[in-house]
């Protein structure tokens, strides 16, 4: 179906849309222009025990079919993904307002979890020994865990999704999506193309809400896993209160990332890659740079290549392919970045490039923030210690690489972190020192690949594996050990002493 046609979007469960049991819905709207694009509904605990149902029920079948039956859907699937690619981009850019162009690279990164997920039967196999005792043998297992949930925020409507389910399910569980209520429609189109991709019914599962379907997931008894992608205070509450309910939970939060600039560092190729890692999403990612920790005499030119560079940004709606950026997610979003800016000039830092008034000519009603940059900012001030979350990029001036790292291990976020320098001894000091999950080198926003895993320390990440890589097959199959013996001469008699295999 045209899910962008629809004025009220419905919930995706058992292989069909199924219409919610809620009465209450939220507005979808178009960063851009403003508009209410259509409604969602914010799904109750009734559409959750449904969901759950579906997928308790599809369980069985599922983890017991071969992973590699598994893994040709996601073959599948991947190619439904590729070929649907520009307009699944088209409606992420609608609903989220970055740029086209950008919302494709985002899908590409997502269906790279895909290809890792597709390789499903090599990943499962586990360890085998021979003789691990005089006629004993030893060997692992992981199995699925069992019904899975995530739950999603709304700057990556498909790649943070698909950072989980398509694990998950190659892992042989089914799995509940709670995609963000803001960005809901990427969520039930991937339904849709898993279900023609041959996915069996109840497999995955879309309800979208807020709060209340939140909760819902993390009190059901029949869901063991929860991921969570988000901001710190929410990842907080979910893995406290689904650890307490028994569940297996991994829960990403919020950030603030820093980029260190040595003065030995090539400065206009530091300025060009931070304005694309500060700007690029109107800054609305969570591993956006938004500290330029400037070393030295690295200060005074990385902030006027900054400046300059900023104010070159174009700002403007996602589906206009001049623009560099688009409007920020909400009016309250807006408005909040608007009032830390603010909060900035009040409290003393230097605002270099002021992105409080973008004119977007034909978009007087739109959500745009533009770049914005401070200078001299110091570790006390709210736009240091805030995540703002918007197109804002601040510069912290220090003395030494020591200080920089003593910063960013002070920071209670620590997502990802990045040096420009030439110096290999710098960048060897840093990847050993600074206490961050993710590390770029000359590289300002240090994504993994999906064959490696994503995840932050400190207040970026409760729990203890990171997600997709081989974290995330761990996260989503239990370890069995089975030590097997098979004699046929009544030598083996269960004894009274611990056994010893010798
Ligand atoms: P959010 O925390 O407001 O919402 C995330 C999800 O939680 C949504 O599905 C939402 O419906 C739900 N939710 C919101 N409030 C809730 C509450 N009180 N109780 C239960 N559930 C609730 O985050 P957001 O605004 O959608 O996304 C932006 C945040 O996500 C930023 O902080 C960003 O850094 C973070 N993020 C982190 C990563 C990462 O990998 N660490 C990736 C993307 C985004």
């Amino acid at each position: 179906m045209d899910l962008s046609t629809l004025e009220r979007l419905p919930l995706w469960i058992g292989g069909r849309a199924a219409l919610a049991h809620t009465t209450r819905y939220g507005e979808v709207t178009n960063p851009a222009t403003g508009e209410v694009l259509r409604h969602v509904p914010l799904g109750d605990a009734h559409d959750v025990a449904a969901a759950v149902a579906a997928a308790a029920a599809a369980l069985a079948a599922w983890r017991s079919a071969p992973a590699l039956r598994r893994a040709r859907i996601l073959m599948r699937f991947r190619d439904l993904m590729e070929t649907h690619k520009k307009d699944l981009a088209r409606l992420l850019s609608q609903e989220h307002g970055k740029t086209e162009i950008d919302a494709e690279g985002s899908i590409t990164r997502g269906i790279e979890v895909v290809e890792f997920a597709t390789g499903i039967p090599h990943l499962l196999k586990g360890e085998f020994s021979d003789n691990a005792g005089t006629g004993v043998d030893s060997f692992s297992l992981r199995q699925a865990v069992g019904v899975c949930a995530g739950i999603t925020p709304f700057n990556f409507p498909a790649m943070v999704p698909m950072w989980m389910f398509p694990v998950a399910i190659a892992c042989g569980n089914t799995f509940i999506l709670k995609p963000s209520e803001r960005v809901p429609t990427l969520s039930l189109r991937m339904a849709e193309l898993l279900h023609e991709a041959g996915l069996p019914e109840g497999v995955f599962n879309v309800v979208p809400g807020d709060k209340e379907a939140v909760d819902a997931i993390l009190a059901h008894p029949e869901i063991k896993a929860v991921s969570f992608v988000g901001s710190t205070p929410v990842a907080r509450y979910i893995y406290e209160t689904g650890t307490r309910h028994g569940k297996r939970v991994q829960a990403l939060g919020g950030a603030k990332n820093h980029a260190v600039v040595m003065p030995d560092a090539d400065l206009a190729f530091a300025a060009e890659a931070l304005i694309g890692a500060a700007y690029g999403s109107a800054g609305e990612r969570c591993m956006a740079v938004s500290v330029a920790v400037a070393v030295g005499a690295a200060a005074d030119p990385l902030c006027a290549g900054l400046a300059e560079r900023a104010r070159r940004v174009r700002v403007g709606p996602g589906d206009v392919a001049e623009s560099d950026m688009g409007p920020v997610i909400t009016c309250a979003a807006r408005d909040r970045i608007v009032g830390l800016i603010d909060r900035g000039v009040v409290e003393g830092a230097t605002l270099v490039v002021d992105g409080r008034k973008p004119q977007v000519a034909g978009h007087e009603t739109g959500f745009f923030v533009g770049p914005t940059l401070f200078d001299h900012v110091h570790a006390d001030m709210t736009i240091y210690r805030e995540e703002i979350f918007g197109p804002v990029l601040v510069i912290v001036r220090v003395d030494s690489l020591e200080s920089a790292i003593a910063l960013i291990n002070a920071n209670p976020y620590a997502n990802g972190a990045a040096l420009f320098t030439r110096s290999g001894y710098a960048a060897r000091r840093f990847q050993q020192d600074t206490e961050v999950g993710m590390l770029g080198i000359n590289v300002p926003i240090p994504v993994p690949m999906a064959f490696y895993s994503f995840g932050g320390w400190r207040n970026s990440l409760f729990g203890d594996l990171h997600v997709h890589g081989m974290d995330g097959v761990r996260f989503y199959t239990r370890a069995k050990a089975v030590t097997a013996r098979w004699p046929d001469d009544g030598s083996a008699a269960p004894g009274f002493t611990m056994p010893t295999l010798g």
